[in-house]
């Protein structure tokens, strides 16, 4: 193991909605001897890891587990929706912006009956739409939204759409990937059967774990569904873990190596603590565009507190290229948005920063504006 403090590692600000800023005990945990990770004592960590992934979510096990992917975020999306829809039955996808969508063209690859319900991308769904929805089609087996659309700062009112499809019968499967581990959630409580993150988001590790927490007995039942892939399948990779311990085929193994020891600095931390400083962030955000004359897109009221989209300036100097490229010589990273219809950048909340990490980009973006004479 490498101390921390005998390398330097130079320390960029990301303010783009993931992978984020990490700590060097994280990027560090990645440098150990080689192991073949079909030996017992990698399996003994997969199954610590398992379980505290529970944990973040509030997931009690044995009702809920986890199951481990090698891959980005999206392989959550594309396994939950093709290996959880039983034969005849239909999926609801309550949409409101690119990461639903996302779920949409999923649905579209297989081509597996579903239902868009498509709204706003500037507003939470109608609840009243998606009841009617439901009780139009007594064939939906599963409804599906993201927590928190990543492309616009939206947080979804989940535990009233998840009530929704449990009252009409239906698996609620919700992408936490840009939620999970930075605000408040608790499986049973927001009512989720499925949720979903990668290890570089939330928990501020690395990008190629990926991993779902839900129900074990939906999970089993799921063994008798169409079978519509074969590495990514729910229930193939859940039945290797039960078995044997492990994923199915190799899995990432530095990335869980920086997973474990991210998950050790997050509880000792504690979800709080942590929920706390994304927040107070977050603020320091918003205060810093409205203070150089931005206009934010999002109704504060509904936002997540983790993504802040930032309206174009109408200036004709303005180009996000040439921003985007002074703050990232000076080591922040800012981000395009990913609104259709509206010019947008964004700048985010995640991974180990805090407040003065604010600041400081807000002296560089002044600067860049300056010195494109971009005037607010
Ligand atoms: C980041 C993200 C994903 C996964 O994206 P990848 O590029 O595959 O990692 C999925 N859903 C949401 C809401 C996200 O923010």
């Amino acid at each position: 193991m490498i101390e921390p403090n005998t390398i330097h590692i130079k320390r960029n600000i990301l303010l783009n909605p993931g992978p984020a800023t990490t700590t060097d005990t994280v990027k560090l945990a990645q440098v150990v001897p080689d192991i073949c990770p079909r030996e017992k004592e990698f399996a003994g960590l997969m199954k610590g890891l398992r379980s505290d992934l529970c944990k973040v979510a509030h997931a009690p096990e044995p009702e809920f587990t986890s199951v481990l992917f090698c891959g980005s975020g999206t392989i959550n999306i594309d396994i939950c929706l093709n290996s959880l829809l039983p034969e005849g039955r239909k999926i609801l996808v309550v949409n409101n912006g690119a990461y639903s969508t996302r779920a949409v063209e999923v649905c579209q690859h297989y081509g597996m009956p579903h239902i868009d319900l498509r709204s706003s991308v500037f507003e939470c769904p109608d609840l009243r739409r998606v009841e009617e929805t439901l009780q139009a089609h007594p064939d939906i087996a599963v409804v599906y939204t993201t927590h928190h659309e990543t492309g616009t700062g939206v947080l979804n009112p989940i535990r009233e759409i998840g009530a929704l499809a449990h009252q009409h019968g239906a698996v609620f499967i919700c992408d936490t990937t840009s939620s999970l581990g930075m605000i408040p959630f608790d499986m049973v409580e927001d009512n989720v059967d499925f949720c979903m993150a990668s290890a570089q988001k939330g928990i501020m590790a690395m990008s190629g774990l990926s991993f779902i927490i839900g129900r074990r007995a939906v999970i089993e039942a799921s063994r008798d569904y169409p079978s519509r892939s074969y590495y990514c399948n729910l229930y193939l990779q859940y039945e290797y873990f039960e078995k044997t311990g492990e994923m199915h085929f190799t899995p990432p193994v530095q990335t869980i190596y920086a997973t474990i020891q991210a998950l050790k600095e997050y509880f000792e931390v504690g979800e709080e603590a942590k929920f706390a400083r994304h927040r107070r962030v977050y603020e320091a955000i918003r205060r810093g565009v409205h203070e150089l004359g931005f206009e934010t897109v999002i109704d504060p009221r509904i936002e997540s507190g983790l993504v802040v989209s930032v309206k174009y300036p109408d200036h004709p100097n303005w180009s996000f290229e040439h921003i985007h490229d002074y703050c990232q010589e000076r080591g922040f990273t800012i981000y395009p948005g990913k609104i259709s219809t509206t010019d947008t950048f964004r700048l985010c909340a995640l991974g180990t920063i805090d407040v003065k990490d604010i600041e400081d980009f807000f002296v560089v973006l002044k600067e860049g504006l300056d010195y494109y004479k971009i005037k607010m």
